[in-house]
């Protein structure tokens, strides 16, 4: 099969299309037909420069998230039928740790990543274990469903689970626009919450309104804070939602959190190092909730929301196979608004 290699870590040039055999299926595995793959900026890029803070194992095919039809099927597996389209969880967690055995899969320490530990989507066909599939439902196509899987899945196990997020609750998300961001507004806006959305421009922040944010707010213009305050009779909102790690903006973000409310922190791509001030999180009884990782009902949530229309993926542009570094120079150059996909099934 075609597959895009990294055996370098570097740069783009490091993306090399090669011949290599044909994935076959382990106990319990599934072979896919990739449809669709995206790019995600904390594994894709970050693994290939070599400065995923969970290490990957080279030679490597990057693609955390494929989808694509079943085409063959290993010893074990009772769930999927050759011609399934099916999408895909991209943590597998190690089913022995005790969070796995007391049924916590997304809380899993000792996961691996597709994509990153073991080869992901750049590529014609791909194994993955059956426990990390779902089937598509009819009315999605796979290029949603392929950011559905990663995004929506997620949204919802940060929001949901982790943030145990409730309708009555105010909920404030960070980084709107962005791809995770995007969805934790819909996701939050469809469970009853009102939400504000939070953006480093204008017009991000209007597209933060489109995906139904009850008020936008560009923090670039203005007192954040301020503004936050003012939407909330100055109480500030139950439930804070972080996933830049930016250490202007984290120290804002903890000042937006209602007395005796919730920041859910899932992500650290803008920095990581913040600073905390704990009498404002004493004093507020506030709590700062971790989240990373979801479960497979988490993806077979996303998946039929999106198949309802209860939330939609933002795709910039598709990518065929052979010009994946392209691909990737484009999504760290323009950071588009949108999702980028490779689909190694189309030609160019
Ligand atoms: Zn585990």
């Amino acid at each position: 099969m075609k597959a895009v290699v990294l055996r370098s870590f570097g740069g783009s040039e490091q993306l090399s299309l090669e011949n290599v055999p044909d994935p076959e299926p382990a106990f319990g595995e599934i072979v896919l037909k990739v449809a669709t793959v995206s790019i995600n900026r904390s594994f894709d890029l970050s693994v290939r420069k070599g400065t995923y803070s969970r290490g990957a194992v080279l030679p490597l095919v990057l693609g955390a998230d494929p989808s694509g039809t079943v085409c063959a099927i290993g010893k074990g597996v009772t769930a999927f039928k050759i011609g399934d389209r099916v999408a895909v969880m991209s943590t597998i967690a190690c089913g022995q740790c005790q969070e796995c055995r007391r049924g916590a899969a997304a809380s899993c320490g000792f996961s691996r990543t597709i994509g990153v530990h073991r080869w992901g989507g750049y590529a014609e066909y791909v194994a993955v274990p059956m426990s990390n599939a779902a089937l598509i439902p009819e009315t999605l196509g796979f290029d949603h469903a392929t950011v559905i899987a990663r995004h929506g899945a997620a949204a919802y196990n940060f929001l949901i689970d982790r943030g145990r997020l409730r309708a009555e609750e105010t909920v404030i998300v960070f980084g709107a626009s962005g791809a995770l961001g995007g969805f934790a507004v819909q996701v939050a806006k469809l469970s009853g919450a009102t939400v504000v959305a939070v953006a480093g421009t204008d017009s991000r922040a209007a597209f933060a309104r489109q995906l139904g944010a009850d008020a936008a707010i560009n923090y670039r213009s203005g007192d954040l804070v301020e503004q936050v305050m003012a939407l909330t009779n100055g109480r500030g909102d139950d439930l804070v939602f972080e996933s830049s790690g930016d250490p202007d903006l984290w120290p804002l973000a903890l000042r937006c959190v209602a007395q005796a409310g919730r920041l859910v922190s899932c992500g650290a791509h803008g920095g990581g190092n913040v600073q905390l001030d704990l009498k404002r999180l004493y004093v507020g009884r506030l709590q700062i909730i971790g989240a990373a990782g979801v479960k497979v009902s988490d993806l077979d949530w996303a998946l039929g929301a999106g198949a309802r229309g209860d939330i939609r993926a933002t795709i910039d542009r598709v990518y065929p196979l052979e010009r994946a570094a392209e691909a990737q120079d484009y999504v760290e150059r323009e950071r588009p608004l949108g999702k980028v996909l490779i689909a190694p099934g189309r030609v160019s």
